[in-house]
């Protein structure tokens, strides 16, 4: 059975992980934060000093990588070899190298198929780069979460995290495989100057008019 997957794209630190994350709450639906999969596969090539930029080194690394997703207080985990590598995810080698990791089809290719098998057992709020144009074109839900480039650097920098947003964003959109784009379907949602509750919000407000209701008030 298909169940209903709420697609939420968007580039870095454009909100869209706090918005998908609280959406998913009210909806009662599980969030499923793909971003978090490319890096857990960054992560464990880190670990093994395999380059993220050599395909058929990458490729070797999947065939003896065992990745599973599961899901856990409504949300998606992910594990390498058995391992949630949690904050390692967020790290600065990791940041620095997860658009090169993710620009390899081979990878894709391998997480694609793991957000769609999580999508067929639950009904999803699904967050990425190309959720609703490749892996789940068919669904007549897409949001596309924007802000301008100063407010996304400014939210990075009052994480205290170093990411270099401007070069994974060049780096996802231009790459060949499932670029970074706005889906022709999708509700394009300026944050720049909204709150995330405003954001849900207004995700709520035209979710309603296809008959989907918030669970949690
Ligand atoms: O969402 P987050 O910023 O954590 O994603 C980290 C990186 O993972 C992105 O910069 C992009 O290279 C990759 N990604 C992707 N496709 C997705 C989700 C993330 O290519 N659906």
């Amino acid at each position: 059975m298909q169940h209903t997957v709420i697609a939420i794209d968007g580039p870095a630190a454009s909100g869209k992980s706090s918005v998908s994350r609280e959406l998913a709450q009210r909806l009662g639906y599980v969030y499923v934060n793909t971003g978090a999969m490319y890096r857990a596969v960054t992560w464990h090539a880190l670990q093994l000093a395999v380059d993220p930029s050599d395909a058929s080194a990458i490729e070797h690394l999947l065939e003896t990588t065992s990745l599973e997703c599961g899901v856990s207080d409504g949300r998606s985990c992910f594990l390498v070899n058995g391992v949630d590598p949690n904050e390692a995810l967020v790290s600065p080698p990791v940041n620095a190298a997860v658009s090169k990791i993710a620009s390899q089809p081979v990878v894709r290719r391998r997480l694609v198929d793991l957000q769609r098998g999580c999508a067929e057992l639950f009904p999803t709020v699904v967050e990425g780069r190309d959720i609703g144009t490749v892996v789940f074109p068919g669904t007549p839900h897409k949001f596309y979460i924007d802000a301008s480039p100063e407010v996304r650097a400014a939210r990075r920098a009052g994480q205290g995290l170093h990411d270099p947003v401007v070069q994974r964003d060049a780096m996802d959109s231009a790459r060949q495989d499932s670029p970074l784009m706005i889906a022709r379907d999708a509700v394009v949602i300026d944050s720049s100057n909204l709150s995330v509750g405003e954001v849900v919000s207004d995700v709520l407000k035209q979710l309603q008019g296809k008959g989907i209701t918030a669970k949690v008030q």
